[in-house]
């Protein structure tokens, strides 16, 4: 780390209201350990250097609400009052994020809440936000060096690859890292994320290790990981899945159209763009392909047999 550089990570933590009820049903996981973990990695980081910034975002299905730094800043508490040993400022960081935690969760959750996947690319927004108000707010001669570590538990949801995108050419534009660590199914929007913005995704093979995963993969900063051996081979072990979202039906297809003015995709011919309304003139090549694949599929979804070799 260069001098006069400052660490600014943001970790934005899925607490999937359905993900973790089936896991815990199931005896599988309970979030009250990983969020355990979680401060123990976030402790960690801070030790590393007083000038280590911090936020930390949880993402539910519906929102996404800053759990540190508590939105009503300059309540901090003396570290005498919690009775223990710890260092003030750990004092401080750990009840903040705990408190917010326990409200967050004793909210419960309404119907609309009951959805398989949750808000990422909202929080990651919101963490880009941060990173970009901490940064304007450095004097001339302090830099920043920025990350976002995603703890995703919950499924991808096609109908965010257009904000995900649009976070990961963000994060891109501002150089920020983002780095993923999987709890469930492996997720392609995170992986390309992770991959284009030059981070670190992992998922987690076990659970029951997910403070060792933590504290070995990512308080490790994105600069010094590539001396790291352990790390370049994690790296070049996993592939990343580049499929894209159609955009008329949020499938993730391999194959595609894609429009020559505003760069929509599509899973089928359609002679008006639907986003910049371009008209398009098929061409013979598009009709020879659909008139031969009209017998084989049709019972399939349209996002299945719209692939044109
Ligand atoms: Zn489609
Ligand atoms: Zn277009």
């Amino acid at each position: 780390m260069d001098p006069g550089e400052q660490q600014v990570l943001v970790v934005i933590f899925d607490v999937s209201p359905v993900w973790w009820g089936l896991k815990s049903l199931q005896g599988q996981a309970h979030i009250t350990k990983f969020f355990d973990s979680l401060i123990i990695f976030m402790n960690s980081y801070l030790m590393l250097h007083s000038d280590n910034k911090l936020a930390v975002i949880a993402s539910h299905s519906t929102k996404s609400i800053f759990l540190y730094p508590p939105p009503q800043a300059g309540n901090e508490q003396n570290s005498s009052e919690y009775g223990d040993c710890r260092d003030k400022h750990f004092a401080v960081v750990d009840n903040a994020i705990i408190s917010s935690f326990k409200t967050l969760m004793s909210d419960g959750c309404e119907e609309k809440d009951m959805r398989s996947d949750s808000l990422i690319a909202g929080s990651m927004a919101n963490a880009l936000c941060y990173i970009h108000r901490i940064t304007q707010e450095l004097e001339s001669r302090e830099r920043a060096s920025s990350r976002i570590l995603v703890v995703k538990a919950a499924d991808d949801a096609a109908s965010q690859y257009m904000s995900f995108m649009n976070v990961i050419f963000a994060a891109q534009k501002e150089h920020v890292v983002v780095d993923s660590c999987v709890l469930g199914q492996d997720s392609g929007l995170l992986q390309q994320a992770c991959d284009m913005t030059g981070g670190l995704y992992l998922k987690v093979p076990s659970q029951y290790a997910f403070l060792q995963y933590l504290l070995t993969a990512f308080l490790t900063e994105p600069e010094l990981r590539k001396d790291s051996l352990v790390l370049s081979r994690t790296k070049s072990l996993h592939s990343v899945d580049y499929r894209a979202a159609c955009f008329c039906h949020r499938c993730l297809v391999e194959v595609g159209f894609v429009c020559s003015v505003c760069l929509s995709i599509f899973c089928q011919f359609s002679p008006i763009c639907s986003t910049c309304e371009t008209v398009f003139r098929p061409s013979s090549l598009v009709l020879k392909s659909r008139k031969k694949r009209k017998v084989p599929s049709r019972s399939s979804s349209p996002c299945t047999d719209a692939s044109i070799k």
